[in-house]
């Protein structure tokens, strides 16, 4: 019986991928992984512990909290995971690491190789990322740069947390499927290094420590929670391009500079753009009227939900409309109790608002949701969407974005099955190789070309 029920999985992605013959295989594997998370052997962790290990750059993206970890996997498991090979002959396939001890999904060693299994069977071959150099560098104040300036998406993107908490606080405030406050205190209480407020000279001091070991990293995100009031004596838009500024200043044209905020108004998000930002994501989250006003209350209350959507558009006239990248998180459409209860409604109301944006130019991008166990949605909803509604807005977002003519988005490097890096979804995996490069971005910042640039080691 057993048997039986740990082939069923197997059986699952195996009929997925019949049903999907238009996406790659990798893609349905990776988001299978990315939706319901991935074990850890202990000879695969301690094989891991060697490499570039989970810095925790923003939120714990875990199916178990910290304190459940009987392995202690959170203190060795890798950042990502790099899936080639296999009796599906996978290209290499770039997976953010989710820890659920319990997955079918285990990264085991094989006479002394990493390997990915289903509940059992050989799925391919795995490589570990390495520590890169700046790794085991540390600040005059004797902080890590792998905690001011981690870097994800196999050494692309360089991730600058610099707020580690959000303002929406609580219950009525915080996002419901976030965990970024949450996952602030279980650092803490787990003993790991973690700076609430990162200062603009420990950025630009990791960043030289970076520039100087001459990786290839291409862009950097500055990010953080929302700023609902002020934080040190600033808003928002103040607080957060000051680290742009510096950036620009110090290493003009270095890397192409993202800002992920709310979506502030029209002269707010100028100033990113005065600072030498190039990308800006004005995360919309959820597009339904009343998913949205549930799954993100402060945000309904604060904003409001059409003057979120006026703001992304208005800050494509700013940016250039392929330059607003705005964020939503697939699969919460189908969260319960407030969520839509098939996949039909959800993937209509998703395709809904990708209509909306990219008919204007402007191409949304998403992440796959991980129902983390300390936010209310992870609670209700351990097990997440269906795999069915992944594949389905894979598909969608790729028919749509090729019905409007968009470029590949940029700041992700380069797009198609087997040279995508974006490892947190597989929006970039589905894209054609050979779909057109974005414009140039306009105005301050443009001396920077947004170039895509695959990045392997
Ligand atoms: S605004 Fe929402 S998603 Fe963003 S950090 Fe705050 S709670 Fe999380």
């Amino acid at each position: 019986m057993a048997e039986r029920r740990e082939r069923e999985r197997l059986r699952q992605v195996d009929a997925a991928m019949a049903a999907h013959p238009t996406l790659p295989r990798e893609a349905v594997v990776k988001e299978d992984l990315l939706r319901g998370g991935v074990a850890f052997s202990a000879a695969a962790l301690e094989l891991a512990a060697a490499g570039k290990r989970k810095a925790y750059f923003i939120f714990s993206f875990d199916l178990v909290p910290l304190a459940d970890m009987a392995g202690r996997e959170h203190w060795s498991a890798p950042e990502e995971i790099w899936l080639e090979g296999g009796p599906w002959g996978f290209r290499p396939t770039v997976v953010s690491v989710r820890l659920n001890p319990n997955s079918p999904y285990r990264v085991e060693v094989d006479e002394g190789r990493a390997v990915l299994r289903l509940e059992g069977e050989m799925l391919c071959e795995v490589k570990l990322p390495p520590t890169p150099a700046y790794y085991t560098r540390a600040l005059a104040n004797g902080k890590r740069v792998n905690e001011i300036a981690p870097t994800i998406e196999w050494g692309y993107l360089i991730y600058l947390t610099v707020f580690r908490i959000c303002q929406y606080f609580g219950k009525s405030e915080e996002c419901q499927f976030c965990d970024i406050n949450e996952n602030y205190r279980q650092q803490v209480q787990a003993g790991r290094p973690y700076t609430g407020v990162k200062s603009v000279e420990e950025i630009l001091e990791a960043l030289a420590i970076i520039a100087e070991t001459g990786a290839e990293t291409r862009a950097y995100t500055i990010t953080g929670g929302s700023i609902t009031s002020q934080l040190k004596g600033q808003r928002e838009a103040e607080f957060y391009a000051q680290y742009a500024a510096a950036i620009e200043q110090r290493f003009p044209g270095r890397w192409i500079g993202k800002m992920v905020t709310q979506a502030l108004p029209k002269e707010e998000a100028r100033r990113f753009k005065n600072a030498g930002i190039q990308i800006y994501h004005p995360n919309y989250e959820v597009w339904d009227a009343e998913l949205f006003r549930q799954i993100c209350p402060g945000k309904a209350r604060y904003v409001g939900r059409e003057e979120w959507h006026q703001r992304i558009l208005d800050a494509a006239e700013i940016f250039g409309p392929a330059y607003v990248i705005p964020n939503f998180v697939g699969g919460i459409e189908m969260a319960q109790p407030y969520g839509f209860r098939t996949v039909e409604e959800a993937i209509a109301s998703t395709a809904a608002g990708l209509r909306f944006f990219m008919s204007h130019g402007v191409a949304p991008r998403f992440t796959t949701w991980c129902p983390e166990p300390l936010t209310p949605l992870g609670q209700a909803n351990p097990q997440g969407a269906p795999l069915e509604y992944h594949l389905r807005l894979l598909e969608t977002w790729r028919d749509t974005h090729a019905h409007y003519g968009l470029p590949t988005p940029p700041g992700y490097g380069d797009p198609g099955a087997g040279r995508a890096v974006f490892s947190v979804s597989s929006f970039m995996d589905v894209i054609a190789p050979d779909a057109p490069l974005p414009p140039a971005p306009n105005g301050p910042g443009s001396a920077a070309q947004a170039a895509p640039a695959t990045v392997r080691n």
